[in-house]
């Protein structure tokens, strides 16, 4: 028997020993830095010449590690494998296979400060951020475990006298998992077990930002019994390895976290037939947000300013799940903007493996630093700045929390994804005008309403059209069980990662009938 899944505690590092332990960490972490990092293929190491050079964010002359690189070639040769282990691995026990997952999660947390400091190193995440990242990795293996002993004897169905009918899952085949940056270990750790525990094997290319961190969990289900070949760690370039797989004719679905372009070109992809193909390939795509906090005239004004900036900055604002967008109320609009600036100018911006209380770190590599603050740019010409507003690229890729007020609904930094510490706010004359706006977009993965008004809460709980609506709070930190996250529209295939039915999309339902 498993004990019933709870999430796994943050920890708290105002508490002196939690703070030194991290600190040690993160000095046993840079012993490690510059390493070489292997593909892993049927568990066997395989070096090439070409590698992805990876850094820290937070500064670029240190290099986190030289990972090798995968080619159309090798992607080929993963894909024998995990096609050839798909005939033994989708008949073990599933009880087996969710007992990887409980191993694996009890590797990590023993492991917790070790994986906390690195990705502080490899991903720029300040402390808060990187220990929740851990925890949310920690928490899928835990909880797809369960699910999987959940499902493993299928849903009940109805007979008639004489027969015997039963429904159960079985699995899909070879999944390609693709997993982001900016959760790089719980989404790639998430995805890739969810695909594994359900009787799939897996070709998982992680971000190539963030490679390292995945070639670790590697080891992680090594040492927690995973048969080799099982999951196939091939990081490599999304044009060459990540096309080649996704147009395969041997991958039967394809897991897919980043951003609305590249989840988009994957569902195209994935959708054309190709010769010898003989299944319908299914995607599961995560893509972006334009997330808004609404604030009602009735509204805790100090909770919605809180809520807006911790929604907005929280990790720089690299998540789908971000608060790039206020709309508020007019009649509170000027408490509300005056506050935000306040709290924007108050929090810090820098180096999260110096310092434990940064608020913010940096943004994840040049593209993104060069985007962002080209939107700033963008936004000068369509809101008044009232904080931030300028970057530092010279040692990290540094930007600091940005405020544009007075914005138009329709504006492009209202509009389009930013990706980062850019927040826009706009007036409305009502309520009704205020989820208007926020409906605006063409994403629909989070939002937040402010208010002490049932019947304003009602009327967003039914019009407010987003994957995750919360009220008198902010719109990130999904926790896995308990608020099932995915997104509507152009946010993906509300797959609802860390909810009772996501194991399921990576599975098919057979019905049996016997007569007797
Ligand atoms: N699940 C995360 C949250 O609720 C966001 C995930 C993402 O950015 O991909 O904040």
């Amino acid at each position: 028997m498993v004990v019933a899944y709870r999430h796994e505690p943050f920890t708290d590092f105002t508490v002196e020993e939690n703070k030194q332990n991290l600190l040690e960490a993160i000095k046993q972490v840079e012993k490690d830095l510059g390493k070489e990092y292997p593909l892993i293929i049927n568990g066997e190491r395989v070096t090439t010449e070409d590698k992805i050079t990876v850094v820290n964010p937070a500064n670029k002359e240190e290099v986190i590690g030289y990972v090798s690189k995968a080619n159309k070639d090798l992607a080929e040769k993963a894909m024998k494998v995990a096609d050839d282990r798909f005939e033994t691995w989708r008949k073990v026990d599933p009880k087996f296979r969710a007992d990887i997952l409980f191993r694996a999660a009890a590797i990590v947390r023993r492991r917790k400060a070790e994986f906390t400091a690195h990705l502080i190193k490899e991903g720029g995440k300040p402390w808060k951020e990187a220990d929740a990242d851990v925890a949310e990795g920690i928490d899928f293996m835990e909880y797809y475990g369960r699910q999987m002993l959940r499902l493993k004897d299928g849903v009940e169905i109805n007979s008639r006298p004489i027969e015997y009918n039963q429904f159960h899952y079985i699995p899909l085949g070879v999944g390609v998992v693709i997993s982001p940056w900016n959760f790089l270990f719980a989404i790639m750790a998430g995805t890739t077990v969810a695909a594994m525990v359900t009787g799939n094997t897996v070709l998982l290319k992680p971000a190539s930002t963030t490679p390292v961190i995945a070639y670790k969990f590697m080891e992680v289900l090594e040492e927690a019994g995973m048969p080799k070949g099982v999951v196939n760690y091939i990081p490599g370039s999304g044009a060459e390895v990540g096309d080649y797989l996704v147009e395969h004719p041997r991958t039967r679905f394809v897991s897919f976290t980043g951003s609305r372009e590249v989840g988009t070109g994957i569902f195209e992809r994935a959708a054309k037939i190709q010769e010898g193909q003989i299944w319908l390939k299914r995607t599961i795509l995560e893509m972006g947000g334009k997330d808004t906090i609404v604030v009602d005239n009735n509204a805790d004004l100090e909770l919605a300013a809180q809520s807006i900036v911790q929604s907005a900055f929280g990790f720089s604002g690299q998540k789908c799940s971000a608060c790039s967008r206020a709309v508020i109320h007019e009649d509170v609009y000027e408490q509300v903007k005056d506050r935000v600036a306040e709290l924007t100018k108050e929090l810090t911006v820098g180096n999260p493996a110096e310092a434990t209380n940064n608020y913010m770190g940096p943004v994840i590599d040049q593209a993104a630093y060069d985007k962002i603050t080209g939107y700033i740019e963008i936004g000068k010409e369509e809101g008044k700045l009232i904080a931030g507003g300028e970057g530092d690229d010279s040692k990290g890729w540094f930007i600091k929390p940005t405020v544009f007020a007075d914005v138009d609904p329709k504006a492009r930094i209202m509009q389009e994804e930013i990706f980062g510490p850019v927040l826009a706010l706009t007036k409305a004359k009502d309520f009704d005008e205020a989820i208007e706006i926020a409906n605006n977009t063409e994403y629909g993965l989070t939002g937040a309403v402010i208010t002490n008004n049932r019947e304003h809460q009602e009327q967003a709980r039914e019009d407010f059209h987003v994957g995750n609506l919360y009220f008198n709070r902010g719109c990130t930190a999904a926790i896995v069980g308990y608020q099932p996250f995915g997104g509507f529209n152009m946010s993906g295939t509300d797959s609802k990662a860390g909810g009772p039915d996501y194991l399921i999309q990576h599975m098919q339902a057979k019905t049996t009938s016997e007569m007797f």
